[in-house]
């Protein structure tokens, strides 16, 4: 099965192929193409919508022309033409399944519509071969979330952040202590000098039961420690470091709590994981993994992390989903809806058009 992945639900455009053997997982990324906007957006300080939509209808042609010269194939070598329907920003998600629609039409292929969300919750088994039922933390700068992935198409929520991204807050830190975007690496680097007790941040949610998270309390708090610190609006390298440590350390903590909860959670509703998954951005950071590695160590469960290109967003995460939903045998049928919002334990868009 080799399937072409399509990709534009925020600000990366990309285009993959990706060929699958019979096997249960696994599979070998012929070709992932991934072209950021970063420097578009870097003067608005967040991702403009218009802006993005128009950037992917520009280069997402060029992107897949280009990952299927690097794969060396032509469109009448695919087997399906996978796209990610939502969700995400509608703008970006219409240009991608328009694109997708006139290509799977043109060369008379199956057109799958993907879930952005199983397309990062279903990775580890691209790359590790995992075997059904899983735990995946996914951790980003939109997202933060655990599921339970029992199939290409079954996934249930256990919890997530009730207010910001971990990302979202990694990047708020940097831009309170004026550190570079995007702040996860920044803050990261400037930690590893910092004493993470000094400062007392909270662990929020940590003491209420379940595995819902909260995040946007920590960039308060930073706030209030950083100007208890700071000297005629200067901030002293030393303090930044102890600011960044501490933060850090508690995003760790409720990250690592949380998560031996919904290991506990997953138990007891009788289902054994084959290992723990993380997904998303966040997941690059050596403290966090340092954390959910031990946890995993004292509960005998594998800690499985993709490499980063693939925990970030591209293309053959979907391609991916696309090869499990085909060999899943989702029944063809009506017309796939870009959609804005689409929690992933709703049901899968079906595909469109009967294929070859
Ligand atoms: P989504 O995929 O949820 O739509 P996104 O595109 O922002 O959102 P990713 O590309 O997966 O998400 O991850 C980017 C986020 O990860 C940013 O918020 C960034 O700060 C964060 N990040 C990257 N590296 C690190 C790191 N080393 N430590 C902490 N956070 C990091
Ligand atoms: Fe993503």
């Amino acid at each position: 099965l080799t399937v072409l992945g399509i990709e534009s639900s925020c600000d990366d455009t990309a285009a993959a192929v990706v060929r699958a053997g019979s096997g249960p997982a696994g599979a070998e990324i012929l070709a992932s193409v991934v072209a950021g906007q970063t420097e578009l957006h870097a003067a608005f300080g967040g991702v403009v919508p218009e802006i993005a939509a128009r950037a992917h209808a520009e280069k997402i042609d060029l992107c897949i022309e280009e990952a299927l010269m690097r794969a060396g194939l032509t469109l009448a070598d695919l087997d399906a033409v996978a796209v990610t329907s939502g969700p995400g920003l509608i703008g970006g998600v219409m240009a991608g399944v328009m694109c997708a629609r006139g290509l799977a039409a043109g060369a008379g292929l199956p057109l799958i519509g993907v879930n952005h969300l199983a397309g990062h919750a279903l990775t580890p088994r691209l790359t590790d071969g995992l075997d059904f039922p899983y735990l995946m933390l996914l951790v980003s700068g939109g997202h933060c979330q655990f599921l339970i992935v029992e199939g290409p198409e079954s996934f249930t929520r256990l919890g997530g952040t009730i207010d910001d991204a971990p990302g979202e807050a990694f990047d708020k830190t940097a831009k309170l202590l004026a550190l570079p975007q995007p702040g996860g690496p920044a803050v990261e680097t400037e930690a590893r000098a910092g004493d993470p007790g000094r400062f007392a941040f909270p662990r929020p949610l940590m003491d209420r039961p379940g595995c819902d998270m909260s995040f946007s309390g920590l960039k308060t708090a930073l706030l209030r420690a950083r100007d208890g610190v700071m000297e005629n609006g200067t901030l002293r390298r030393a303090d930044r470091a102890d600011l960044c440590a501490g933060f850090q350390a508690a995003v760790a903590d409720v990250l690592a709590g949380k998560s031996a909860r919904a290991l506990a959670a997953m138990r007891a509703r009788g289902l054994a994981p084959s290992a723990f998954a993380v997904a998303g951005g966040v997941a690059a950071n050596a403290a966090i993994r340092a954390r959910l590695t031990a946890l995993c160590a004292g509960e005998g469960l594998d800690f499985v992390a993709p490499p980063l290109r693939l925990c970030t967003d591209n293309a053959a995460m979907i391609a991916w989903a696309g090869i499990e939903r085909l060999r899943a045998g989702t029944a063809p049928g009506a017309d796939l809806v870009p959609r804005p919002r689409w929690p992933l334990d709703q049901a899968a868009a079906p595909m469109l058009g009967a294929g070859k």
